[in-house]
């Protein structure tokens, strides 16, 4: 789940890690009053789930009041796009007003999991404000990295070692460091998977502060953390994952393609993906059903499948274990009943009660195509979109 940079602020500065004052305004008289009760030079900061804000458009300094109003009516309700928003861009709902700090040097720093060593990893570079991405293609060397044993966690010296290869040296040490463990800590203890501040700024007064954050939380521990619920902004998700979530199903993805998949298993659903690309085709989606013996659920996750005007066809790849195939048999005919448009269903049914499952396909006799095995099913699939596309 990601969360709005005022948000992350706000869970970072509970564990230590200084940030601009500032609060989010929602009317222009709001913005004025804010720029008034910090002092009149503010920044106006567009809040989507993406970054590249500055560079879009989306942050702006004001040096007075009746300027953060009128900058403030300039952002809100802006379709903003930057190179992480798609073409389209994601209309803003949401500002934040915040204090205007004076820029010494952007650094960069962030903890995220290393997935070779299992372990959380610090980075950090001198580079701060660019791309993180931009900076490991051109100069690998200016990122810095320094692996953290969960069971000691974040200690001193791997602070001194950041410290030391950003040129944080004096006065700088103590605020940087606070900072360092300030931001680790929120990534513990919220359970996320990646915690970034780009930029880091030391201020011309020799302040070290997160002038941006982002926290992108774990979805698999959101279970545990009942109060970052109410931080989901569901405007800024794509609405068929939504709409996936409400049903309980929680392993859906959205892609580019056309061809929806309804799979068990995570292991199938990339296999589907490989042999749909093998066959010339493109995957829209994949939907894992899991163990789910429910005939409403595999409706509700056909549904969703089809809800995507891309979708043209829909692969239906199930090798029955828990799951039984005479039920998500079941549930590709209810679909079929209540589906309004009729997009061309391929199954490939194998495993339990496999027997069953075809009989009751082939005597409903619904229009569905039959596969015996993976590689036909998705060339079956590629034909049926192209067909119907
Ligand atoms: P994004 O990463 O989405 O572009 P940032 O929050 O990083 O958004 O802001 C972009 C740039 O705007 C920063 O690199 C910084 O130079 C400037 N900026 C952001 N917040 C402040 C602030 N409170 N005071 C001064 N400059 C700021
Ligand atoms: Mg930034």
């Amino acid at each position: 789940m990601k969360i709005h940079e005022f948000q992350a602020k706000q869970i970072v500065a509970q564990y230590g890690v200084a940030v601009p004052k500032g609060r989010v305004a929602a009317t222009a008289g709001e913005a004025r009053a804010i720029a008034q009760e910090l002092g009149g030079k503010v920044v106006v900061k567009a809040q989507i789930h993406a970054g590249g804000r500055g560079k879009g458009g989306g942050v702006k300094l004001a040096n007075s009041p009746d300027e953060a109003a009128q900058v403030f009516s300039q952002i809100m309700g802006m379709q903003l796009v930057t190179h992480q928003t798609g073409p389209h861009g994601q209309k803003v709902k949401t500002v934040l007003i915040e204090e205007q700090m004076p820029i010494a040097r952007e650094l960069y720093l962030a903890v995220l999991i290393d997935s070779a060593s299992g372990r959380p990893v610090m980075m950090a570079s001198a580079a701060g404000g660019m791309e993180i991405e931009e900076v490991a293609a051109k100069t690998p060397e200016a990122i810095h990295r320094v692996t953290i044993d969960p069971v000691t966690g974040f200690q001193p010296h791997l602070a001194r070692e950041l410290c030391f290869a950003l040129g944080l040296t004096g006065d700088l040490m103590k605020p940087a460091t606070q900072l360092m463990s300030g931001l680790y800590d929120a990534f513990i203890a919220k359970d996320a998977s990646l915690a970034e501040i780009n930029p880091l700024v030391v201020t011309t007064d020799g302040r070290v502060l997160a002038l941006d954050a982002k926290m992108n939380i774990d979805d698999n521990a959101l279970f545990r953390h009942k109060e970052l619920e109410a931080l989901r902004d569901k405007d800024e998700e794509d609405p068929s994952e939504v709409a996936a979530a409400e049903k309980g199903i929680s392993n859906f993805i959205k892609l580019d393609g056309n061809i929806g998949c309804l799979v068990n298993g995570a292991g199938l659903a990339m296999a589907t993906m490989d042999s749909i690309k093998f066959a010339g085709g493109e995957p829209a989606n994949f939907l894992d059903i899991a163990t789910a013996n429910d005939v409403n659920k595999v409706v509700d996750a056909l549904k969703i499948i089809a809800s995507d005007p891309n979708v043209k066809a829909i692969l239906v790849n199930i090798f029955g274990g828990m799951a039984r195939v005479d039920v998500i048999a079941q549930g590709i005919i209810e679909a079929q009943h209540q589906m309004p448009t009729a997009i061309p269903v391929v199954a490939r049914l194998a495993g339990t009660n496999v027997e069953e499952g075809e009989r009751l396909i082939r005597e409903s006799g619904l229009p569905v195509i039959r596969a015996e095995e993976l590689g036909d099913a998705a060339k079956k699939a590629v034909e049926a979109a192209r067909a119907a596309a």
